[in-house]
């Protein structure tokens, strides 16, 4: 006699489930990007709670972003996990008439998995990214990092959040106006920090705090009053990594911003797209065995 082939279906569907369900190291991902902040700003500036995540985390300050260093293409890499080329974000204003970046974020990929995802931003332009149905909020409260802050804090204080990306920008204003490296501009990333700090009271004030992966980075570095060149003092970034399956520690591996799409995605358990160019950074996924 034949078994049905439905009924064959339903007894291995649970192993088959079990075999491919890809492993979860965390529930939630909030990724904040410190506008224009270079590796070397944020090592001299005032900057505690980023420091403090280095120190209890991973942090690779040898990170690059992509070739084309300014705000809207970068981010829309380091979300996207692809390059530019690909994600055609090749400019750096908000134009109303231009539409969404073409490919999906790795927030419109969690957020077909099921998961919440936010974008708490300070600057107008990147509502390019925000691809639609890809979001469950959309916040651009102010310029000001501190009212980013407060809702991103509030946000995540009761939230069951996915993914959650927060933008300040305060760094690169500094460093258009003053310059990078120069007193104003370590001044704007303590700034930054102090916000980073409302963000990290809510975060750490969870019960499931050890569910959360914080990815903390920048879009571009800077150098005299620009960036978006090919020099290193613009491709250079850091990214600091801070949560419970994290191995500790400075690391030198090659981390591209287009990495931190596919490390949130993998940190949720969701399948990293084929089309990525960007990896999941394993170190930051799973704790390394001790000998
Ligand atoms: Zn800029």
């Amino acid at each position: 006699m034949k078994r049905p082939l439905l009924a064959l279906g339903l007894a291995l569907a649970p192993q088959l489930a079990l075999a491919q369900a890809p492993p979860r190291p965390y529930d939630h991902v909030v990724v904040v990007s410190f506008d224009g902040m270079r590796p070397d700003g944020m090592e001299r500036a005032e900057a505690p709670t980023l420091h403090r995540l280095r120190t209890e985390g991973a942090a690779a300050l040898g990170a690059v972003t992509v070739g084309d260093s300014s705000t809207l293409p970068s981010h829309s890499s380091m979300l996207s996990g692809v390059e530019v080329r690909a994600h055609g974000m090749t400019f750096d204003d908000f134009h109303a008439d231009r539409g969404f970046i073409r490919v999906p974020t790795a927030l419109s990929f969690a957020h077909d998995a099921g998961f919440s995802t936010a974008m708490f931003v300070s600057k107008a332009k990147l509502r390019h990214i925000a691809v639609p149905g890809s979001l469950d909020v959309w916040s651009r409260p102010h310029w000001s990092c501190e009212r980013v802050a407060a809702a991103a804090a509030e946000y995540l204080s009761t939230a069951t959040p996915g993914i959650t990306f927060i933008h300040f920008s305060e760094p690169d204003d500094s460093g258009h106006r003053f310059g990078w490296m120069r007193a104003r501009y370590l001044q704007a990333i303590a700034r930054s920090d102090r916000c980073f700090t409302t963000v990290m009271s809510s975060v750490e004030a969870r019960a499931d705090r050890g569910r959360f992966l914080v990815i903390a980075t920048a879009d571009h570095g800077g150098h005299g009053r620009r960036h978006g060149t090919h020099a290193p003092e613009d491709l250079h970034i850091p990214w600091v990594a801070w949560g419970s399956q994290v191995t500790r520690g400075d690391f030198s591996d090659p981390v591209r911003t287009t990495d931190t799409a596919a490390t949130a995605l993998a940190a949720l358990g969701v399948a990293v797209p084929a089309s990525f160019t960007g990896r999941p950074v394993q170190r930051v996924l799973a704790p390394a065995p001790t000998p």
